[in-house]
């Protein structure tokens, strides 16, 4: 039977690789719901609205269709069909992605959609209120969590791989004060759902992790 595997935990934790790995060993889809924010941030900041304004930040996503598919293995994100897969991970959408992710009528409608994506089972969702609020009811639910250390150098490691220019003290403060704004926001904040196996990842490989969760499936 298929199931719906909810995934979150803090930023840079592992959990999109970790997730698209399950998904590609059952066949299952994969949703990565930071995508979706991520998505939203670019086109306000394109638009020239106001990361602060919320009733205008909720009109702009009222406004924009946010696709996630796969192209050859990888997560391809378009936006009102502009393919946007590279431009959501620059620094200008990460820093904004979490106080547009705080505004409660914008997380309404995310969940909305999310919700209707996780109608299908055989899903793997992964984001920060998968397990406590998008899919409560989630058969399998993982809570991933690492140093803050370790992922810094993991995202400073990926980034020198690409090609990108990266800056580990600057990766260690993005991850801190996301982290902190998406635990301490009102609406569904980052948070372990009581029924989630947590799994520090800090010295497991991704593959070990991978296992680990497949493990759980099979329970
Ligand atoms: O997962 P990723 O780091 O790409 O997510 C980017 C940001 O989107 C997070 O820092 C958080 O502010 C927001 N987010 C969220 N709820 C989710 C997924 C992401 O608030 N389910």
């Amino acid at each position: 039977k298929d199931i719906a595997i909810a995934i979150d935990g803090p930023a840079a934790a592992g959990k999109s690789t970790v997730a698209k790995n399950v998904a590609d060993d059952l066949h299952y889809i994969y949703i990565d719901t930071g995508a979706m924010y991520r998505s939203l941030t670019y086109e306000v900041i394109k638009q020239g609205v106001s990361t602060s304004k919320e009733e205008e930040v909720l009109q702009v996503l009222l406004n924009t269709e946010i696709m996630l598919h796969n192209e050859n293995n990888q997560q391809v994100v378009t936006v009102n069909n502009e393919n946007i897969t590279e431009e959501i991970r620059k620094e200008e959408v990460t820093n904004a992605v979490s106080e547009i992710a705080s505004f409660p009528s914008v997380r309404i409608e995310m969940v909305k959609r999310q919700q209707k994506l996780a109608l299908m089972r055989g899903v793997v969702m992964d984001g920060r209120d998968i397990g406590t609020h998008v899919i409560p009811d989630a058969e399998v639910k993982v809570f991933l969590i690492a140093s803050v250390e370790e992922r810094a150098q993991r995202r400073h490691k990926e980034n020198k791989e690409k090609g990108f220019p990266s800056d580990l003290e600057a990766i260690k403060r993005d991850i801190a004060l996301r982290d902190k704004m998406d635990s301490e926001r009102q609406t569904s904040p980052l948070k372990k759902a009581e029924d989630a196996i947590e799994i520090d990842t800090t010295s497991m490989t991704i593959n070990d992790v991978t296992k680990q969760i497949l493990n759980l499936v099979q329970a």
